[in-house]
């Protein structure tokens, strides 16, 4: 299918093998695709020593060139777009049009901060006495270590691999045992573009617990960044706290989107398909709570039940495909258990829960969904839209924000002052007002509460990795 599909770890350059493997499976039809090397202790030690080198070497280079290398880097993502989109799709299940989507999604951020490299500025600061000069500027942290999911394999790699090195940051990277694939391959495309060898390492690994631990207890290793649920998060902070890193932590959503009575609601049902259904749901930043004005209740619901049922449900090589299986069965269990959790505390279902073969789940709705039920609380991270019903924008406030998470909120009105008023009260690091896709790799993505710590994208994006030093000089 791919000439970009390895099975190795990449270490310090080249290709690492071990004899112990495990299988990376097609979500559509659980077969196995390929047989993974799964890390060593050597390995991840190698790659620590790769990365402690790569940073010594990274600081002879200058902003300038690592802008360049990795403008090559994002001309050899674009130039395989097809081939990693078809690889996405093998082994994480998604939509072959969403795969397409993400490769350029991800591509986006190593061109932006291709761009951002040259433009870590320091200050110079007016001095309190005359025989003062003072200074600050940027300085690369060093050695980085990141681990990342399943649900976006190319887009969470490049939006913390880019800006590292723009920073002139080494790279450890360990992907999810789910879709190591595109992980290694866009390490091998770097290294063809001219990557320092040893800068962007990967360990493919399906024991995450034992990597971590090794890359968050070395003394080398000054930051670590993580994207995943807010459990492991909160373990890794702690696991980080003992060699005091620089960390940056993108955690579980639980987002809030709301439909106000003045919305445009043909609009309104557009942006809450993208936000609800992208990915089948399975987005940190996906629509979890819908709120919908009372009054307008009935007209949303007759307009969307329609559209939700005629998503097609496939294999996402399949033409016009819109919702592809969910990572692993036991994904679908848990979704499952949300739906039966809230049909059984009194809420109703439209749609067809009759079971599809394999990880396949239909688009539902879920309606008249309370605060008691599981599925207000956690992340569906499924094709389920969950509706509640409510009266007045200050009610809706306090229930958006009456949860420990705090990454995205949506909300549609065409009234001015509640714009205003809604987006200054979200309790959220990122909110779509009329618009339900709001990810870019030039804006900062990150989250308040449990949902994290740290920007990625941006001008923020970089500084994660940069650090500040302050220079006073007496004449
Ligand atoms: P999800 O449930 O969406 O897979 P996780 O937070 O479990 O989210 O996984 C995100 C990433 O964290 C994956 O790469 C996974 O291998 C890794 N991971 C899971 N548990 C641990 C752990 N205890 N220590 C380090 N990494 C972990």
């Amino acid at each position: 299918m791919s000439n970009l599909i390895f099975c190795d770890s990449f270490i310090d350059g080249e290709f690492y093998k071990t004899n112990e493997h495990f299988s990376v499976n097609d979500p559509a039809t659980q077969q196995s695709i390929i047989e993974v090397s799964d890390i060593d202790e050597q390995g991840v030690n190698s790659a620590i020593t790769a990365a402690k080198g790569a940073f010594v070497k990274l600081k002879n280079t200058n902003a300038t060139e690592r802008s360049e290398t990795l403008m090559r880097w994002y001309e050899l993502v674009i130039k395989h777009k097809q081939t990693l989109a078809e690889l996405m799709t093998k082994e994480q299940g998604k939509p072959l049009k969403e795969s397409l989507g993400e490769i350029d999604y991800g591509a986006g951020f190593i061109k932006w901060f291709a761009e951002e490299a040259k433009r870590s500025y320091g200050d110079v600061i007016p001095p309190t006495d005359n025989n003062h000069r003072l200074t600050s500027f940027k300085q690369p942290v060093g050695v980085v270590a990141g681990i990342t999911p399943w649900n976006f394999p190319v887009a969470m790699v490049t939006r913390k691999v880019a800006p590292a090195y723009a920073a002139g940051c080494s790279f450890i990277l360990k992907p999810s045992e789910h879709t190591p694939l595109c992980a290694i391959a866009l390490a091998y495309l770097a290294d063809q573009a001219g990557f320092v060898k040893g800068a962007f390492n990967v360990l493919v690994s399906q024991d995450a617990k034992t990597v971590g631990k090794m890359l968050t207890n070395s003394h080398i290793v000054r930051k670590f960044t993580f994207t995943g649920s807010t459990g492991v998060g909160s373990q890794l902070l702690k696991q980080c706290a003992d060699t005091v890193k620089r960390t940056s932590m993108e955690l579980g959503g639980n987002a809030p989107f709301i439909i106000f009575d003045n919305a445009d609601l043909d609009d309104a049902i557009d942006g809450l398909m993208a936000a609800k259904f992208r990915n089948s749901g399975q987005a940190c930043v996906a629509a979890n709570r819908i709120f919908i004005q009372r009054s307008i209740l009935d007209e949303v619901l007759s307009k969307i039940t329609p559209k939700v049922a005629s998503l097609k449900v496939a294999n996402g090589f399949e033409e016009d495909v819109d919702i592809g299986p969910l990572i692993y069965p036991k994904a679908k269990e848990k979704v499952q258990q949300l739906v039966q959790d809230a049909l059984d505390k009194g809420a109703d279902l439209i749609g067809d829960n009759s079971s599809l073969g394999g990880s396949f789940q239909n688009p539902l709705i879920v309606t008249n969904v309370t605060t008691e039920m599981d599925i207000y609380h956690e992340e569906v991270f499924g094709p389920v839209l969950t509706v509640i019903p409510f009266d007045e924008e200050a009610e809706v406030l306090s229930l958006a924000n009456d949860v420990p998470y705090g990454l995205a909120a949506y909300f549609y009105s065409q009234n001015l002052k509640q714009v205003y008023r809604i987006s200054e009260g979200l309790e959220f690091g990122m909110i779509g007002v009329n618009e339900g896709v709001i990810s870019n790799p030039v804006a900062p993505f990150g989250g308040v509460k449990q949902s994290g710590l740290g920007r990625e994208g941006g001008h923020q994006g970089l500084n994660e990795y940069l650090e500040e030093k302050y220079v006073c000089i007496k004449i």
